[in-house]
């Protein structure tokens, strides 16, 4: 479906990134992973991703926090596929605490690697879309992104500002055949869960098992975790051509959260 596309996912060396950047590129787009570790961490990962599906996979380190890493990362996909047709900006990072008790400093890190790295990945890429005429930006949001949680209000705050962000995107290439979209998932189990679990066990102070089921999932009709296979196979279709409609939108994948 997308042979021939290239695919930059930021934050893909675990959990949803990780998960959309390997359905990326068994659809057929050659793929650049990126994580903040030394290429030499991720060489196992990019070499079994390249075999399993067939495509160019490459990797570079960045640290999103950093504006200029974050435009380095889109030129060096760039340099290696001439091309970024697909842009997943994925990376992310959750504190949990009270507004009172958070620190200034994680606020900072949160909203530059959350919120500012996806306006400078953005910004980066829209020229090689914009020279072919077709373009797909995933912004990988979250339930946050239209509902809220306490002690969470700086990740809300985040979500919030990529939603808004996404759609004033997409209103303004929604003429070259660009889309962008909002994918705001409920609770997927991965690493940056499971950190949560631990400190809302402190917030709460509750044993993690009750935490699973009568704080994290207590939000979720399902009382399902979302996998994240499911979340990267969203993503696809809206890279895909059926999905050229979709644009500006709010995707929610949420197990029901939001219809509360
Ligand atoms: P994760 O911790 O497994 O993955 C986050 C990725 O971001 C990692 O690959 C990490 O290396 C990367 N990253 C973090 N800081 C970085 C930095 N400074 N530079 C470069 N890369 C950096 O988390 P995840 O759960 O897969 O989350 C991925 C995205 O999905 C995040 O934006 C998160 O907010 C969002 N999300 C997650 C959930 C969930 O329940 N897990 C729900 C909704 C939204």
């Amino acid at each position: 479906m997308l042979a021939g596309k290239t695919a930059l996912v930021t934050g893909s060396t675990s959990g949803i990134g990780l998960a959309v950047a390997r359905a990326l590129a068994r659809a057929g787009a050659k793929v650049m992973l990126n994580g903040s570790r030394p290429a030499a961490d991720a060489e196992a990962l990019r070499a079994e991703l390249a075999v399993e599906a067939g495509v160019e996979v490459a990797y570079t380190t960045a640290n999103l926090a950093d504006p200029a890493s974050a435009r380095a990362l889109v030129a060096a996909t760039i340099a290696a596929f001439g091309s970024v047709d697909i842009l997943i900006n994925n990376a992310g990072i959750q504190h949990v605490a009270a507004v009172d008790a958070f620190p200034d400093d994680t606020w900072d890190q949160l909203m530059a690697i959350n919120v500012s790295a996806v306006f400078h990945t953005t910004k980066a890429a829209l020229p090689s879309m914009k020279a072919k005429g077709w373009g797909r930006i995933v912004n990988i949001a979250s339930a946050h992104g239209v509902v809220a949680s306490p002690f969470k209000a700086p990740y809300t705050a985040s979500k919030h500002a990529v939603v808004g962000f996404s759609k004033a995107v997409a209103l303004e290439v929604a003429e070259q055949g660009i889309t962008c979209n909002a994918l705001c998932p409920g609770y997927v189990r991965t690493p940056l869960i499971e950190k949560q679990v631990v400190d809302q066990a402190k917030v709460h102070n509750m044993p993690e098992d009750r935490v699973i089921r009568e704080v994290i999932l207590a939000a979720q009709p399902t009382k399902q975790f979302v996998e994240a296979d499911e979340v990267a196979a969203f993503a696809v279709f809206l890279c895909s051509d059926a999905a050229k409609a979709v644009t500006g939108s709010v995707q929610l994948i949420d197990g029901g959260w939001t219809a509360r």
